[in-house]
């Protein structure tokens, strides 16, 4: 999904086959990828997002190590097709280990001339092949597909003028169906329902001196739940923060019913040098500078806001 936002897609559909063991695909309408670079597509190291040394302090884009193709030929049975906009048809090719692989054996491993529009379609197979204990991991299909839909979901709420759809192989419906003029609160709405998308508040702030913009969308002291809902984005990539879980958390203590927890969206933008996002090979965690100062001033604001309703909750109306 990162890979289709950089490429600037404004189109994403996901097919999935038991819980993306079998087939997990993800077709976009992005800038595509030019034959001339199929053959080195899924080698290590690979990217086209870092042009000169000196664009590792100001990296906009989510990629940028070229990993994730290359992991995953290792891991599963990888085809791309793809269209440019200035080639007059799609190119297909099979990889294996970082390589180029025949579709069958006795084949060439060249790609292939075959019909299609523009973007690319990454198609990964039988995941795990050739490693049956990482296989045998998983235990349930229906689990892996919950957790497909979680992150697409995330993604789907985040980016905004993108359209996603996510379904499993085979049947006609669709697990996520978004269009790409969805506004912030109908992604929330389709995804998590109502009842929090009734409930929102939206902020923004910003502070200089600690390089940082966050805005978002939080519910409001009518809604409350067991269990936190928190959708992290820091410069636009979907990660974890256990810090920034439980300041909110703190934050909406004092605004909401013992064991009740709020519904939180936040997209933190930092300073690219201020981050570094190598602490983790998923990329998942991520460090930043003045942690501290800056959780501050995001839950300082979410307080103000959740105050401000709080004090003319009576008045309330719906926008
Ligand atoms: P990274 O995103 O870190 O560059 P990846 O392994 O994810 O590494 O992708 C390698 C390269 O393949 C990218 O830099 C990009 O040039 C190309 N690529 C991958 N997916 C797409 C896509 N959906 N559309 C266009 N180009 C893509
Ligand atoms: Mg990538």
């Amino acid at each position: 999904m990162e890979n289709a936002v950089d490429a600037g897609s404004t189109s994403l559909e996901i097919l999935v086959k038991e819980g993306g063991l079998k087939l997990l695909q993800i077709t976009d309408n992005g800038c595509g990828i030019a034959k001339e670079d199929l053959p080195i597509l899924c080698e290590r190291f690979t990217t086209s997002k870092l042009q000169k040394f000196e664009d590792l302090g100001t990296i906009a884009t989510y990629g940028f190590r070229g990993e994730a193709l290359a992991s995953i030929s290792h891991i599963a049975h990888l085809t791309v097709t793809t269209k440019t906009k200035d080639s007059n048809c799609a190119w297909r090719a099979h990889y294996e280990s970082g390589k180029l692989a025949p579709a069958k054996p006795g084949q060439t491993p060249d790609p292939k001339p075959v019909a299609g529009r523009q973007g690319t379609q990454i198609t990964v197979e039988d995941l795990f092949y050739n490693v049956p204990t990482r296989r045998r991991a998983f235990r349930s299909a229906s689990d892996e597909y919950n957790k497909i839909i979680d992150m697409v979901g995330r993604y789907a709420v985040h980016c905004n003028h993108v359209a996603f759809s996510c379904k499993k192989h085979g049947e006609s419906s669709t697990s996520i169906a978004i269009q790409s003029i969805a506004s912030v609160v109908d992604r929330i709405r389709h995804i998590y329902g109502g009842s929090v998308a009734n409930e929102l508040l939206e902020f923004s702030t910003a502070d200089d001196r600690w390089g940082f913009k966050a805005q978002g969308w939080a519910t409001n002291a009518n809604y409350n739940i067991k269990k936190t809902t928190f959708l992290l984005f820091i410069n636009h990539r979907c990660v974890e923060s256990s810090n920034i879980r439980k300041a909110i958390e703190h934050t909406y203590a004092a605004f909401l019913p013992k064991n009740g927890h709020p519904f939180v969206y936040l997209s933190l933008e930092i300073d690219p040098q201020r981050v570094d996002v190598n602490v983790h090979p998923t990329k998942r965690e991520v460090n930043f500078l003045n942690e501290d100062e800056i959780i501050q001033a995001v839950c300082e604001h979410i307080r103000s806001k959740l105050a401000a309703v709080d004090t003319s909750r009576t008045f309330m109306t719906q926008t």
